[in-house]
């Protein structure tokens, strides 16, 4: 018997491995806390740095070279770092795996309800920035999923409110495809300034394409990848779940340009 391996079984992997480090350094195994290496404590540490050429609160070096590192890979090719490293991505998609089964559907906010709430995580992110420039403290971590999971609701929690926040996020992950990736993430928003650009993306071949839609159902970003020669959009992940459902061959392909 022929078994087939699946290029998304690797991009599995990379999640469950990267999941499995984070537990590792949250229950204070590594050298650094898991905090250290998010990205996102590099868009943060920013200010401090230009102003007082220090790190904010519990920020480091690693934040930094996180941020620079997902800089460089949202050139290359565009939210890889979604699809393939954040553990919140990978939940989100288990969620909306486990949502879909329930909904039948993909998604019950469309058209322009979907379009406003997506540009939600704008104001977000410059909100965040503004508090934690200002105060001089993480003000997110006690909205953010990221920490609240891996440190088990630690001494950034609201309590109370991070609790009905984290109960919100799974309830509506069950109505909504993705929705803190989708709506709120201030990290999504650093990226899509630098995702037009990505320079490895998905190509489709519209003479061997039958429409048959497959690729459109995949997608956990909701993309129409039939309706398009090549997947600019910002929210492409590079997961290749369209081109692993895709069952033409060479129909679906990721190519640089
Ligand atoms: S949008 Fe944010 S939470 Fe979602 S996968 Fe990307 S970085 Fe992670
Ligand atoms: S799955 Fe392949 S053949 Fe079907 S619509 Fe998408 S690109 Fe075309
Ligand atoms: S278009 Fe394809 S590669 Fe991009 S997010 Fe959708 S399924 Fe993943």
């Amino acid at each position: 018997m022929q078994i087939k391996l699946k290029i998304t079984y690797l991009r599995y992997f990379f999640q469950i491995a990267v999941i499995g480090i984070l537990i590792y350094l949250a229950f204070g195994y590594g050298e650094r806390t898991f905090e250290a290496y998010c990205p996102f404590g590099g868009v943060e540490a920013l200010y401090g740095l230009f102003t007082t050429q220090n790190y904010t609160c519990a920020l480091a070096e690693t934040n930094l070279a996180m941020f620079i590192g997902l800089v460089v890979l949202v050139v290359l090719s565009k939210k890889s770092f979604c699809g393939w490293i954040c553990p919140i991505g990978a939940f989100s998609e288990v969620l909306n795996r486990i949502g879909f089964k329930i909904r039948k559907r993909k998604h019950y906010v469309k058209g322009k309800l979907d379009f406003f709430l997506r540009l939600l995580r704008y104001p977000v992110l410059i909100l965040i920035l503004y508090f934690t420039y200002k105060i001089g403290d993480l003000i997110f971590r006690g909205y953010d999923p990221f920490y609240l999971i891996f440190s088990g609701f630690g001494h950034g929690s609201l309590g109370t409110l991070s609790l009905v926040l984290m109960s919100g996020i799974l309830v509506a992950s069950v109505f909504i495809a993705m929705p803190f990736c989708r709506y709120f993430c201030p990290l999504g928003a650093v990226q899509d300034f630098l995702s037009w650009v990505g320079i490895v993306k998905i190509h489709r071949n519209a003479d061997s394409c039958t429409e048959c839609g497959l690729c459109n159902e995949v997608c956990p970003q909701l993309i129409e990848v039939s309706e398009n020669q090549r997947i600019n959009h910002i929210d492409c992940t590079n997961c290749l779940e369209c081109t692993e459902a895709c069952p033409e061959e060479n129909c679906l392909e990721v190519k640089a340009f």
